[in-house]
């Protein structure tokens, strides 16, 4: 059977063990195709790539399917909407950051603006990357399902990284198509993940479509494909020790030694050795609220201690 998946990559930085890609994917039914993410300005040609394949599949485009609404996944819808008509579909959270791409930037970015001062080097590496915002006219929740004609696709909740992201499970073929649902380890900053406890869940989910024999192939827009159950269990085990070792490591500084989000945020990227950024920022902070929710870590004000 021929695969009705295309993918198309460009480099996109460089981390610890080889180069980091950004991908964008179609998948051709018999009657229409689906175009998963949209990669950034500075990546058209990519893009245009991706839309050649589809005219020449002579398949009217159902619809562009963000996976979750970074930058580097939306920055294009707009620029694909206007050569070639499309619905944009994403994981229902993912309307207003998909919407207007300055309150991305400013809920992404200057979260914390104590904190993270707004710069030209991220003006231009974060805000300039988005074209305007789209309207999301179709918001998944994951389970939905689509049929392109000999091609069946499952919305897969796959959130975590952002607090909404899908995946697309290509049913015939055991092929999950995720954005950065699985993150990169080795990136010079933190890749990040925002709500853990959605992170834990994803994890399970994808292990309980591996142990089901749904999924046999993983494919991601930045990292190496994972074949087959034996690599797909490695990668959420990798993932599981993440988590874990940012908890242990929270719950260390904060033994005996009340401490500011600020002062974890500086003292848990430098044990990783990761970039002290944003992405880290919004990760840390999510790691406290839930060590507080579980009971581990209590706040007052400014500071954190460990119960
Ligand atoms: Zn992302």
């Amino acid at each position: 059977m021929k695969s009705r998946i295309m993918v198309f990559e460009r480099p996109l930085l460089e981390a610890a063990d080889g180069p980091v890609m950004l991908r964008v994917f179609v998948v051709a039914g018999d009657d229409y195709a689906v175009m998963i993410d949209t990669a950034m300005i500075g990546f058209e040609e990519m893009a245009a790539e991706a839309i050649a394949a589809i005219k020449q599949q002579g398949r009217p485009l159902a619809m562009v399917i963000n996976t979750h609404a970074h930058h580097d996944h939306i920055g294009l819808n707009d620029w694909v909407k206007t050569r070639v008509p499309a619905l944009i579909a994403s994981h229902a959270w993912g309307t207003r950051w998909i919407g207007d791409a300055d309150q991305n930037y400013r809920e992404f970015v200057l979260a914390y603006p104590d904190l993270i001062q707004d710069s030209e080097e991220l003006q231009s590496t974060i805000r300039a990357t988005m074209g305007p915002g789209t309207r999301l006219n179709v918001g998944f929740f994951g389970g939905e399902r689509l049929d392109l004609g000999h091609a069946r696709l499952e919305m897969v909740d796959l959130s975590g990284h952002l607090p909404g992201e899908v995946g697309v499970l290509v049913t015939d073929e055991r092929t999950l198509i995720m954005g950065d649902a699985f993150t990169g380890l080795t990136m010079p900053f933190f890749h990040s993940h925002v709500r853990p406890d959605l992170y834990r869940q994803t994890l399970a989910r994808v292990e309980g479509l591996v142990r089901s024999g749904r999924v046999e192939l993983v494919l991601s827009s930045h990292l190496s494909p994972w074949h087959g159950p034996e690599a797909i269990y490695g990668a959420i085990a990798s993932r599981r020790r993440e988590l874990d070792g940012l908890d242990a490591a929270i719950l260390e500084e904060l033994d005996g030694e009340s401490r500011t989000l600020a002062d974890l945020w500086q003292r848990i990227s430098q044990r990783w050795g990761k970039a002290v950024d944003f992405r880290g920022l919004n990760m840390i902070d999510s790691h406290l609220a839930d060590l507080c929710r579980r009971g581990l870590a209590e706040q007052a004000g400014r500071w954190y201690w460990r119960v």
